[in-house]
């Protein structure tokens, strides 16, 4: 990738930029003082349409359609939530832009509530890495103290602050509509949708979710302008896409930038990783609810349809090549475990159908399944989603059903009475173990 297609790492290179002077010394800010001197609120939106920005939280909602509601809504208060909490913890991607450079979050964040009329933020992280939530609020007193933020932006009549939320939730505490549930002090639950935050979020006030990626875009489309920035990526998704690349032996992931439309195999070498049939089993695109690829699918381009086309998501935008002795009934039993103990058990099909995929399949590893079992686990996989109030349920299946679809032939052997790897280790007894299972 060239050194103007890469864009948010290029902003992460070299040495941190944490303190505000560095930050400004590399132009920093100068986004923002452009927009509040130069351009209304609707010039902005106009350039972030023009730009084509699609969320990078996994949906790929277009940034601009988000931000417009938002901005068309007569309400005197509005919000602007940054999520920055990663779902899937082994994703490093917020960690990664607020550690190294958290002023370009705040002067996204900042970007983004001068466009749709927000004198209020929340930066939502999660709370277990202290060392970075002091280090925001640091940055977060510096920009109050030079100005930045605070009842005049930059001498302007433009009012902004935030406020550091720092959350452990689990899973859960990144959806959306949760996250909003907490900052309210109420229960985490997720909630029904509509009505959709942008019309009724903290304070049932409108209210811009966005990611923490998408942000950070958005000082870098101001500054160049949107028809530069459409110059990289797909007609569909333009710009480019960080991702969590985690090698099959190594315990923790590369952060890479790819313009979308890259292909998988593009973002592993980026990395400097390598999955050969010699070496990998598979490739799982989209984090712990991700789908497994064969390896033969290296060459789709990462963007959000075509990976759902291939039954993966970009999700938690984390691409693990799982090793040679994988075996893939075991893989799909280990995430649908994993993902069991996270949901919030506000619905009946995700809540207990969630669970009988992960009994289901925990006792095909163990030697005590039968056919009527894939039956059962294809019930389960339109069930779940078709039932789901939130992304959690609608996605939760995809282990399993990329996993049946793509490495039958492990399931086949299991039920033959076999491990395709001889890497399976029986977990249960009994076919049937109702208490355990809901
Ligand atoms: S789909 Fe699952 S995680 Fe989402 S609200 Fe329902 S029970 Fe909770």
């Amino acid at each position: 990738m060239s050194e103007t297609q890469q864009r948010l790492l290029q902003q992460l290179g070299g040495p941190a930029q944490t303190s505000l002077a560095d930050y400004r010394k590399q132009g920093g800010y100068a986004a923002l003082q452009k927009a509040i001197a130069q351009m209304s609120p609707q010039q902005v939106l106009n350039e972030i349409r023009e730009a084509g920005l699609r969320g990078r939280g996994g949906a790929g909602v277009k940034t601009a359609e988000k931000m417009a509601i938002v901005g068309r809504s007569d309400e005197d208060i509005k919000y602007v939530i940054c999520n920055a909490y990663d779902a899937d913890p082994r994703s490093r991607i917020s960690q990664t832009l607020l550690a190294r450079n958290p002023h370009l979050v705040i002067e996204g964040m900042a970007l983004a509530a001068y466009t749709v009329g927000a004198s209020e933020g929340f930066l939502y992280i999660r709370g277990t890495d202290r060392g970075l939530a002091d280090s925001l609020r640091q940055a977060l007193q510096e920009a109050m103290g030079q100005g930045v933020l605070g009842p005049s932006v930059f001498g302007s009549s433009f009012t902004f602050s935030i406020t550091l939320v720092g959350v452990e939730m689990g899973f859960m505490g990144g959806e959306e509509s949760t996250l909003i549930q907490i900052i309210k002090g109420r229960p985490a639950k997720a909630q029904q949708r509509p009505p959709y935050p942008t019309q009724y979020g903290v304070a049932e006030k409108p209210t811009l979710v966005q990611n923490v990626e998408t942000l950070a875009n958005l000082p870098l489309i101001v500054a160049r302008g949107g028809a530069a920035y459409r110059k990289t990526g797909t007609a569909n998704s333009s710009g480019t896409k960080l991702f969590t690349v985690i090698g099959p032996d190594a315990a923790e992931g590369v952060v890479v930038e790819v313009p979308f439309g890259a292909t998988i195999a593009e973002a592993l070498r980026a990395a400097g990783i390598s999955a050969s049939d010699d070496t990998a089993r598979a490739v799982v695109v989209g984090g712990l609810e991700g789908g497994a690829l064969p390896l033969a699918a290296l060459n789709t381009p990462l963007d959000f349809e075509p990976i759902e086309d291939t039954g993966a998501i970009i999700g938690s935008s984390i691409i693990e090549v799982l090793p040679k002795a994988t075996c893939m009934v075991n893989w799909a039993t280990l995430q649908s475990v994993a993902l069991s103990k996270e949901t919030c058990g506000k619905c009946v099909p995700c809540r207990v159908g969630v669970k009988r995929i992960a009994g289901t399949l925990e006792g095909i590893i163990s030697g005590i399944g039968n056919k009527g079992d894939l039956d059962l686990l294809e019930e389960f996989s339109r069930y779940v989603p078709d039932g789901s109030l939130c992304g959690f349920g609608v996605n939760a299946v995809h282990p399993v059903v990329t996993a049946m679809k793509n490495f039958a032939g492990d399931f086949q052997a299991h039920l033959d009475g076999q491990c395709p790897t001889n890497t399976c280790e029986p977990v249960r007894a009994h076919r049937y173990v109702t208490k355990h299972v809901l």
